[in-house]
């Protein structure tokens, strides 16, 4: 159980990032091509998960009516006993959350979630230079798709020129690693707990 002090923290963290992702989202509409029924970011994935962000999952679990929960509950059995065959090195599913297309824990949902669809700029883990990061929608024609030049992998001015939109693509550091480890770590002094995938804590 997580003291309440550290959950408190943890919730004034959030808020803190969703305005800067919501207002990312915002100013970046024209690129975005997220709807409702939409679920390819959740269906293969580790989903990377601190403690404090499986204490608020649990507690959006408990807001759930049974049939649902016994859904996510009867996804996750079937998914670690898939799991325990599974001889690859990354193990990529389908969230357990996901129901019908939709994810049931929606305000309760992961970082990484509130994430998904946006372009940014992070540290590259071999290089250690920054790298455009874009989501793998893109090569689905999704978020981004229009200005993206899949040969360069990198936005492109010219191919930005013929949507007629408003502006080109901004790239803030939005990613898990700085949001957690620069702004909630470094900045907030937040304990974030232990971090594994989420298929570990269920
Ligand atoms: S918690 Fe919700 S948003 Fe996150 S991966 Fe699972 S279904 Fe998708
Ligand atoms: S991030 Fe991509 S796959 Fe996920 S909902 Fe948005 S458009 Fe769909």
């Amino acid at each position: 159980m997580v003291e309440q002090e550290r959950m408190d923290k943890f919730y004034q963290f959030m808020r803190v990032i969703m305005e800067r992702i919501n207002a990312h989202f915002e100013n970046q509409k024209e690129y975005i091509h997220c709807k409702e029924g939409c679920s390819f970011c959740c269906e293969k994935g580790e989903y990377p998960c601190s403690e404090l962000e499986f204490e608020f999952l649990k507690i959006g679990f408990m807001t759930l009516d049974r049939e649902t929960q016994q859904k996510i509950v009867d996804e996750t059995i079937r998914l670690k006993e898939e799991k325990a065959k599974f001889t690859g090195k990354m193990f990529m599913h389908k969230c357990p959350f996901l129901i019908d297309h939709k994810c049931s824990v929606y305000p309760y949902r992961m970082i990484i979630c509130r994430t998904f669809g946006l372009s940014y700029y992070d540290k590259d883990e071999y290089t250690q230079k920054n790298t455009l990061k874009v989501p793998f929608c893109i090569e689905q024609g999704l978020n981004y798709s229009e200005v993206y030049d899949q040969e360069n992998k990198t936005f492109s001015t010219e191919l930005f020129k013929k949507t007629g939109y408003k502006q080109e693509p901004l790239t803030y550091n939005l990613g898990v690693e700085f949001l957690v480890k620069e702004f909630g770590q470094k900045i907030m002094k937040l304990d974030f707990g232990e971090f594994k995938r989420l298929l570990d804590w269920l």
